[in-house]
């Protein structure tokens, strides 16, 4: 457990069992659990291939739960005379199964959505219909998305138009000249209190979103000419996702709370205060404010803000807002787990280094010599000797002084050296700074059937780290260490960066790969962002994606949502694949007609080509 830390980014909802499973108990410390490797096995007998994502929404209902009992409690515990009221931020994961299960999980706390853009508050319209619910609509916006959002004030929905640029105030104004409609506003304010890490220029002067504090009171000030001061209700800040110091969030909700009670002082009909999303997420367990976890929980992020918002309102006799956050990757990160199996491994060459043979080169001598004398005390000085010694090899290759054959044995000596100098490094707590990356340099590759881009695009490119693991074999010790290979033609597509207690390390503690034998990865946590943002490249299309629901029995398959066929990828880049099948049909005539092909073969060849187009783009292993 403690080699890939499950119990620090896993509870409550995976943990290891005593066959040497995963386990996951999707209602969290509710009850219920299975064991993940049975359900991949179980799902593989429906001819679900791998790579699969598994959505489990009794983890999202539970996050839903958690987020409004850690508000209500932290509102009962300062008296606070006023509610919350969470929405999801619908970029976070638009997937329709989702938002429909978050909407209906959402209904009992009125949990509203969020929407980025015109698409998204498409959605957000069709499927918000809790009775109280809100539905901010922040992004850019034209006078058609403003438009919609105030009719949708008809259909009894609660649409708050955020604006986040100056010009939207114009068209704000124009809009409710034309239809009559008085809308429900709020600005969105660059705080100057700067988020940290990757997201950290969200706020700030420069921010690309908001306005600054100039531009808040041009924004007053043309409402109020235009007589919609009670249109402003809400004051929104987004300072960036993933915040993992609570520190940062005091002081942004400190600073906003200023903004809002000002706003009121202003004539303004304050009603929200929408604190944006940023609540982090503990993905390397560690509990520290290093960008992959958080130095908090949930229960102290409600705590602050309704702690702080209490306070400057009551010193300023101004009524308390209904707080509403935009968390997404808190709420939506922990439901799905990516499957994947891994196809074959490559090592260094290892195999037992051989004496000298009369005739060889020296360098072979010299290499031999220094693999039987590393030792505990010598092993810096001789991986320098060894290096040197192979880089010798090579130049004489070059020059033509050495075989072939010889090349290849002073470069499994040099292999060799690395290997004893990375078992004892391995026993030492300090590894010096020039042999830190040897444990990379000799790290197994596991091929893996997954596209990176396509599920994990936040590892290639943000550096994300997400926690994986083998999802089996967990009772037998993993002997080998390995990174990890896509199935695509990119050097960048790879997974060299794992969680540790240190901070990242670069290898991940791996069981031996049999082939023929399936051995299952599983990466968690990564249900925010990745979906929507992964990429065809290489043509690798969605995975299957497979919603699970505990019942009293068991559980149940609610959806199936099959991943791309070939035939689909394909029809992105503009194909049509019965052109292609005409095509390949064509040449196979053509081919029969000049004798370069028998009839037999050209049937097999026209069977496999339809029944690939037809087929999942990752391999059938
Ligand atoms: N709200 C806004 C305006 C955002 O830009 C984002 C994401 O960056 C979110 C909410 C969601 O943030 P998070 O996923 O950190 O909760």
């Amino acid at each position: 457990e403690e080699l890939y830390r499950i119990e620090g980014w896993g509870q409550p909802y995976f943990s290891i069992n005593a066959a040497g499973h995963i386990t996951v108990s999707p209602k969290g410390d509710r009850g219920g659990s299975l064991d993940l490797f049975e359900l991949v096995n179980a799902l593989k007998q429906r001819n679900l291939g791998l790579p699969m994502l598994i959505r489990f929404s009794d983890i999202l209902e539970d996050r839903i739960e958690r987020l409004n009992a850690c508000f209500a409690k932290a509102i009962a515990r300062y008296n606070y005379p006023g509610v919350y009221r969470g929405v999801f931020p619908v970029k976070c994961n638009q997937q329709r199964h989702l938002i429909e299960d978050l909407v209906k999980f959402g209904k009992p706390h009125q949990f509203g959505l969020e929407a980025g853009s015109k698409p998204e508050l498409m959605i957000a319209l069709a499927l918000l219909d809790t009775p109280g619910a809100m539905l901010v609509c922040n992004g850019y916006k034209d006078r058609e998305y403003i438009e919609t959002a105030m009719l949708a004030q008809r259909l009894g929905q609660t649409p708050i138009i955020v604006l986040e640029q100056i010009e939207e105030v114009d068209l704000v104004i124009a809009a409710n000249r034309q239809l009559g409609i008085k809308p429900i506003l709020g600005v969105r304010a660059k705080l100057s209190t700067q988020g940290m890490g990757r997201w950290g220029t969200s706020s700030g002067d420069r921010a690309k979103f908001g306005l600054t504090m100039p531009e808040i009171i041009e924004a007053v000030d043309k409402l109020r000419e235009a007589e919609l001061m009670d249109s402003l209700q809400l004051l929104h800040f987004h300072i960036g996702s993933q915040i993992s110091a609570i520190n940062v969030i005091k002081d942004a909700i400190q600073e906003a709370s200023r903004i809002y009670v000002e706003l009121a002082m202003l004539g303004a009909d304050m009603r929200y205060l929408d604190v944006g999303g940023g609540l982090g997420v503990d993905y390397d367990g560690s509990q520290t404010n290093f960008y992959a976890s958080k130095n908090y929980n949930m229960q102290n992020y409600a705590n602050d803000i309704v702690a702080e918002l209490k306070d400057t309102c009551t010193e300023r006799q101004i009524p308390v807002p209904t707080l509403i956050s935009e968390s997404g990757r808190a709420i939506a990160s922990h439901q799905s787990v990516l499957i994947f199996d891994v196809l074959s491994t490559s090592d260094v060459p290892l195999n037992s280094p051989e004496p000298p043979q009369e005739g060889e080169s020296p360098i072979i001598n010299y290499l031999w010599e220094t693999y039987q004398s590393i030792n505990k005390e010598n092993y810096q000085e001789f991986f320098h000797d060894a290096t040197q010694f192979k880089e010798e090899a090579i130049s004489r290759f070059n020059l033509g002084i050495l075989r072939l054959r010889e090349r290849a044995k002073a470069e499994r000596l040099y292999w060799a050296c690395c290997k004893k100098i990375l078992d004892i490094t391995r026993q030492q707590d300090y590894v010096p700074d020039e042999l830190e990356d040897l444990e990379k340099i000799m790290a197994s590759i596991y091929y893996i059937n997954l596209s990176v881009f396509q599920s994990a695009p936040d590892c290639w490119a943000i550096d994300q780290l997400f926690p994986i693991m083998p999802i089996h074999r967990l009772d037998e010790e993993p002997t080998r260490r390995g990174i990890l290979a896509d199935l695509t033609c990119d050097s960048d597509g790879k997974i060299d960066r794992f969680i540790d207690l240190r901070d990242v390390k670069s290898v991940l503690e791996l069981h031996t790969f049999q082939p023929g034998e399936p051995y299952y990865l599983g990466m968690f946590l990564n249900g925010a962002y990745q979906e929507i943002m992964g990429n065809l490249h290489n043509l690798f299309g969605d995975t299957n994606a497979v919603h699970i629901q505990l019942t009293p029995k068991g559980y149940q398959i609610q959806h199936v949502v099959k991943g791309d066929t070939m035939s689909e990828v394909v029809s992105y880049v503009q194909y049509d694949s019965e052109d292609m099948v005409e095509h390949i049909r064509q040449r196979c005539e053509k081919a029969l007609e000049e004798k370069r092909i028998t009839l037999a073969e050209s049937q097999r060849l026209m069977q496999t080509y339809e029944q690939s187009l037809r087929r999942y783009t990752y391999l059938n292993s």
